[in-house]
């Protein structure tokens, strides 16, 4: 099976590239995409750049082009449940766009007609990563992820996210990667890893465990490739 790895900076996919051995390169659309075989599986490997359009791009090419049956997304996310700590792990149960407003014509905000407030990750995928987690010895958290073009860092959008989405942690791509497989009917899943906590010191905390976030990520979704039945 043919696998699509993606994460939206080159700091989320380089602890991939370091693990994964031997890879081919190929540009395209803007993109570079990394093809190698790992855990029994072929692997399509990339980073989108960083928001809701670049990532849908590369997304797109990935399962068009390369013909990737699966996405994984990893990366990092700033926390808004107060459970996450920097560094803490969480699945998207379903993802949403914070920045999605069209209230004036009646819809709730999030919504664009015809297609869904909220998109499910895969059921099969999250029990695995249970799965994963259970043998790692790790706390993995379940809740919403809310995505926009915008790096939140003030408590009062925080609030208006958490309240208006019930969202547990946000980040700039997940809802359209979740988007276009829904279109595309291939399986996805999102994982981040909490790089800071989207209030007053969330660029500093972010620049503070880009790095060292990414890097757990990136080690859980490997895990996850190796268990992956063909
Ligand atoms: N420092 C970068 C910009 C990072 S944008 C630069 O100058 O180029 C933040 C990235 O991490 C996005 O890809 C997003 O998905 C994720 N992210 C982490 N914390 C976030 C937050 N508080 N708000 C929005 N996105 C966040």
């Amino acid at each position: 099976m043919k696998i699509a790895i993606m994460g939206a900076m080159r700091e989320e996919i380089d602890p991939i590239l370091a693990t994964v051995g031997e890879y081919t390169r190929t540009e395209h659309a803007g993109t570079v995409f990394y093809e190698c075989v790992y855990g029994g599986h072929e692997l399509v490997i990339a980073y989108s750049k960083i928001g809701k359009v670049f990532s849908a791009i590369t997304a797109t090419v990935m399962i068009e082009r390369f013909g990737a049956q699966k996405l994984l997304f990893s990366g990092v996310a700033g926390g808004i449940s107060e459970e996450l700590k920097i560094g803490d792990l969480v699945m998207a149960s379903a993802l949403c766009q914070h920045d999605v407003d069209i209230v004036a014509f009646g819809h709730p905000y999030g919504f664009i007609p015809e297609g869904s407030l909220m998109i499910d990750t895969d059921e099969i995928l999250r029990s695995l990563a249970s799965e994963v987690a259970i043998d790692m010895g790790i706390d993995l958290y379940e809740g919403i992820i809310a995505t926009g073009d915008q790096f939140v860092a003030s408590s009062e959008r925080k609030s208006w996210i958490q309240q208006t989405f019930n969202a547990d942690a946000l980040e700039m791509e997940g809802a359209s990667v979740a988007c276009v497989c829904q279109n595309f009917d291939i399986p996805f899943f999102v994982l981040r890893a909490i790089s800071d906590t989207a209030d007053g010191g969330a660029s500093e905390d972010f620049d503070a465990f880009l790095k060292t976030s990414a890097a757990v990520s990136a080690t859980f979704i490997l895990e996850m490739v190796k268990r992956l039945e063909n």
